[in-house]
């Protein structure tokens, strides 16, 4: 008789490839044994029982703006984990804007690490940023743990954190390759967009619609075939944060079959809100590049049921309401969508529910493929030796999602109304249980 601090009893089991019942044995933080049709002998400080319920591989989320130190007022690395621990995630990679300083420099990223430690609720890992002043400062950050490095190839609306001219791009991508790190980019391009948000204003055109076609989806295929050539040309390897469009999806999935190391990444919003709910919310659901109709939210789908998208990150990127606020120039208001404790919740819905989407490729785009695309070796699994890191989902119960029940800053969400079915029950972080009965129950990730 083995014993244990937990053991999770009777789940469905869910992983990249099978939903199989089992119990979980959990000690120290890790996994320590997973049994399929068969109960786990030995006893535990606590039990879970998890008959009729899912146990995913918690969510790693790529692709948050939790904005501390130095914008926490926008957001905040305590709320911004509990958000995540809510909606099933238990590690958030966070982006080097908008905290300011940016984490641009072995010395910024400590700041930020130092307050992670502090406030996180779930497992906190870092970007570095790639701007045309730090080439110099890429190895340190590779070498102070940073899960890669994120540049922006048309401006980032932050004045602290600037975007990168082509000839930045290409020296920093030698410089990226030359330890075996990754670049992240956010490709649109500037020329196209520049000058058509121009014409646009100089126009008065400034709707809703006016902005969507100001940032079109040629921009984003122009900066990204740009970048696959630039990966091409130095061997670094690439990944493609919110693509908008499978048009898009199609242009890397190109590059992959002739072997650039490239991958791709999408978000909850291109794939659950369209052009009229921008017309409809207004400024809670602006994000660049921005929503598309409802033929390319469906071509998105295909492409994720046909394994052309390797991850899924909500690109959290909230303000304050003041900033959201738009009442007529959408070229207005600050451009980035809160969505990070509802990701799950989409993928259920709008995903497994309404359009089949097996639940086995939720796993591999939300855990699975971050973990081994971004070198987290303990993750994305649940398997003998993992970390415990896990969600608790009741599939069956449908809510609808309030103000109230958000976790950020800001309690605002284009989400907001919707009536979701899959509910996260519980959420494990190193085997400890940070969310349960809708509440968050620790203070900081042990
Ligand atoms: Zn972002």
């Amino acid at each position: 008789m083995t014993s244990y601090d937990l053991i999770i009893r009777n789940g469905n089991i869910v992983s990249a490839d099978s939903v199989q019942l089992g119990d979980i044995a959990i000690k120290d933080g890790k996994i320590q044994e997973v049994a399929y049709g068969r109960k786990i002998d030995g006893d535990a400080l606590k039990e879970i029982n998890a008959e009729g319920l899912h146990v995913f591989p918690g969510l790693i989320d790529s692709h948050v703006h939790f904005n501390e130190p130095g914008r926490a007022e926008w957001e905040g690395l305590e709320t911004g984990s509990k958000s995540l621990a809510a909606g099933g995630a238990t590690t958030f990679f966070d982006m080097p804007l908008n905290s300011t300083p940016p984490t641009i420099n072995a010395e910024n990223l400590a700041l930020k690490k130092a307050l992670a430690d502090q406030k996180a609720v779930v497992n906190p890992r870092f970007w570095g940023g790639l701007v045309p002043e730090n080439i110099k400062d890429l190895k340190g950050l590779h070498d102070n743990g940073v899960i890669g490095f994120k540049a922006f190839m048309s401006p980032s609306g932050i004045a602290d954190f600037n975007h990168s001219d082509d000839e930045t791009i290409f020296k920093g991508m030698k410089e990226i390759a030359s330890f075996g790190s990754i670049l992240a980019v956010h490709a649109e391009s500037t020329v196209i967009c520049e000058q058509l948000a121009e014409e646009k204003i100089s126009q008065g055109k400034t709707s809703a619609r006016d902005y969507v076609e100001s940032r079109p989806i040629i921009s984003e295929i122009e900066a990204v075939r740009r970048i696959i050539s630039y990966s091409e040309a130095t061997g670094c390897k690439l990944h493609v944060v919110h693509a908008s469009s499978r048009k898009v999806v199609k242009i890397i999935e190109e590059a992959k079959q002739r072997g650039v190391n490239v991958t791709v990444e999408t978000c909850p919003h291109y794939l659950a809100l369209t052009v009229k709910d921008l017309e409809e919310k207004g400024g809670l659901a602006k994000c660049a590049p921005p929503l598309r109709d409802e033929d390319e939210v469906e071509e998105l789908w295909a492409a994720l049921a046909n394994g052309e998208i390797d991850v899924i990150g909500s690109d959290h990127s909230p303000a304050p309401a003041s900033m959201k606020t738009i009442t007529d120039n959408f070229f207005e208001g600050w451009g980035g969508i809160s969505g990070a404790q509802s990701t799950l919740n989409i993928l259920l819905t709008e995903g497994y529910y309404k359009r089949n989407l097996p639940l086995e490729k939720i796993v591999k785009l939300t855990a699975e493929n971050p973990a081994k695309r971004f070198g987290l070796s303990t993750k994305g699994k649940i398997a003998t030796g993992y970390d415990a890191d896990l969600a608790i989902v009741d599939l069956n119960e449908s809510f609808t999602l309030h103000n109230e029940d958000l976790y950020y800053r800001h309690k605002h969400s284009p989400y907001v109304g919707m009536t979701f079915k899959g509910k996260v029950k519980n959420t494990l972080v190193n085997g400890e249980v940070v969310f349960e009965n809708g509440k968050i129950i620790v203070d900081k990730v042990q």
